[in-house]
């Protein structure tokens, strides 16, 4: 199975969340469904973070605050060279941490291709 990104939604009032959370902020409910975050979000802000621990081979990171369609937002790592407010990304899984002989991977943003 393809490993995905979730929102969840509150049984309840249906409101989506990410990430998870025991109760819910509207309702007070306590029951949610996984809902798979699709689509290409839009980047609202991001940062470049050059202070890295030794062992990168790249000289910053980027992190931002996607909204997805359905209007959940996520913050995340960012997997791209020209961030830019507004820019189109979608979810995927790729090299979130570079370690000596060994890379980490997790979800990460890419930039959407261009339509
Ligand atoms: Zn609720």
């Amino acid at each position: 199975m393809e490993p995905r990104m979730y929102a969840y939604r509150c049984t309840a009032c249906g409101k989506l969340f990410h990430p998870a959370r025991a109760v819910c902020r509207e309702c007070g409910g306590r029951e949610f469904e996984a809902v798979p975050l699709e689509g290409e979000g839009t980047l609202l802000t991001y940062t470049r973070v050059y202070a890295l621990p030794e062992g990168y081979m790249k000289p910053w990171l980027g992190f931002g605050i996607v909204e997805f369609p359905n209007g959940v937002r996520v913050s995340g790592q960012l997997n791209a060279e020209d961030l830019a407010v507004g820019m189109k990304v979608r979810a995927t899984v790729g090299v979130v941490k570079e370690g000596v002989g060994r890379d980490y991977y997790g979800f990460i943003f890419e930039k959407a291709a261009q339509v």
